[in-house]
C-alpha cells in the first residue's frame, strides 16, 4: 500500500463519497497513534506536518521516520505539509520527500494568491507532488485552540474558485464555508449551498479545515457536497490533554513510557472516531 500522493487519495474519496482525514503529526506518539488507527480501521490517511509546528518537528530529522512509517503501512498514506506559508518551508517539504504540500496564500490579495500558488504548483508537479491551496480564509491559526467564530466576508467565492483552480492547476482546494481553526465559539453553521456551488465550478476535491464543533450530520453534508479531505488537530490535541490531566489519579509507580502509551491510546481513539464519521473506515481494503 504505502506512500501515495494526495491526489490519489482525494480522487478516490471524491469518487466513493467519503473524506480522508488529515491528522497533524507533532511527535512520535501522534505519528504512531494515527497510523495504528488507520491500519486497524483499514482507512487511507494523510499524515500532515504544519509549518507552525516546525519548532516541535525538525523536518530534516523527522521526515525519514515519517516516510519510512508510511512506506511500511498496510494502508495508503500521503505525507503532507500543512499550511506552508513561507517559500523555504515549501521547498524543505519537497526536498524531504513529502508527497503533497499545502500552500496557504489565503490572507493574500487574490492576484497574489494565484501568482504564488501557480509558482508552487509548477515546481511541485514537476516532481509529482500534489498541491492544496486555500481560497477565502478559514480564521484562527493552525494549532491555535482559542475559541473563534467564522467571518462570512471571508468565505470562498465560487466564481473566484473556478478561476483560481483553472489558473493554478491545484489538485485540491481548501475552502472557507463556516468552519474555524481551533475551538468554535458557539455553534458553527456551514454554508452548504455555497459549498455545492464551489464544487460544481471548481471541479477539484475540496478540503475542510477546522472541523471542531461540527456535528456528524454537518460532516456528512459537507462530504456529500464536495469535501474529500478533512483536517483534524484540535480534537486530537484535546484528547491527549484530557488524558494527561488524569495523571494524579494513576499509581505513582507508573513509568513515563507507560503513561505515554495511555496518551497514545487516547489520541488513537480520537482519530478512529473521526475516521468513522468521515466514512473512510474499510476504504483501504
Ligand atoms: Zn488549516
Amino acid at each position: 500500500m504505502a506512500l501515495v500522493s494526495l491526489k490519489q487519495l482525494v480522487t478516490d474519496a471524491s469518487r466513493r463519497q467519503y473524506a480522508v482525514g488529515s491528522f497533524n503529526v507533532v511527535n512520535m506518539d501522534t505519528l504512531k497513534a494515527i497510523l495504528e488507527a488507520a491500519e486497524e480501521n483499514a482507512s487511507p490517511v494523510i499524515l500532515s506536518v504544519a509549518e507552525a509546528h516546525f519548532g516541535f518537528i525538525n523536518l530534516e530529522e523527522f521526515s525519514p521516520i515519517i516516510l519510512r512509517a508510511a512506506e511500511k503501512a498496510k494502508v495508503p498514506v500521503a505525507v503532507h505539509l500543512d499550511h506552508g506559508q513561507s517559500f523555504p518551508a515549501l521547498v524543505k517539504a519537497l526536498r524531504n520527500g513529502f508527497t503533497s504540500v499545502m500552500f496557504d496564500g489565503s490572507i493574500l490579495p487574490l492576484e497574489e494568491n494565484i501568482a504564488r500558488t501557480k509558482e508552487i504548483t509548477r515546481m511541485a508537479h514537476a516532481i509529482d507532488v500534489s498541491v492544496e491551496a486555500e481560497l477565502g480564509h478559514v480564521t484562527g491559526g493552525e494549532g491555535d485552540s482559542s475559541p473563534g467564530v467564522a467571518d462570512p466576508s471571508l468565505f470562498t467565492d465560487p466564481e473566484e474558485a473556478k478561476r483560481f483552480v483553472a489558473e493554478t492547476k491545484v489538485d485540491a482546494l481548501a475552502v472557507a464555508v463556516g468552519s474555524v481553526h481551533g475551538i468554535y465559539k458557539g455553534t458553527p453553521e456551514l454554508d452548504i449551498p455555497r459549498l455545492a456551488k464551489i464544487r460544481d465550478l471548481a471541479g477539484v476535491p475540496l478540503v475542510l479545515h477546522g472541523g471542531s464543533g461540527l456535528s456528524d450530520d454537518d460532516f456528512q453534508q459537507a462530504i456529500t457536497h464536495g469535501i474529500a479531505k478533512i483536517n483534524v488537530y484540535t480534537d486530537m490535541s484535546q484528547a491527549a490533554m484530557a488524558k494527561i490531566r488524569t495523571v494524579n489519579t494513576l499509581p505513582e509507580t507508573l513509568g513515563f513510557p507507560e503513561f505515554m502509551s495511555l496518551v497514545h491510546e487516547a489520541i488513537k481513539e480520537a482519530v478512529t472516531k473521526k475516521m468513522q464519521i468521515f466514512g473512510s473506515v474499510g476504504k483501504a481494503r
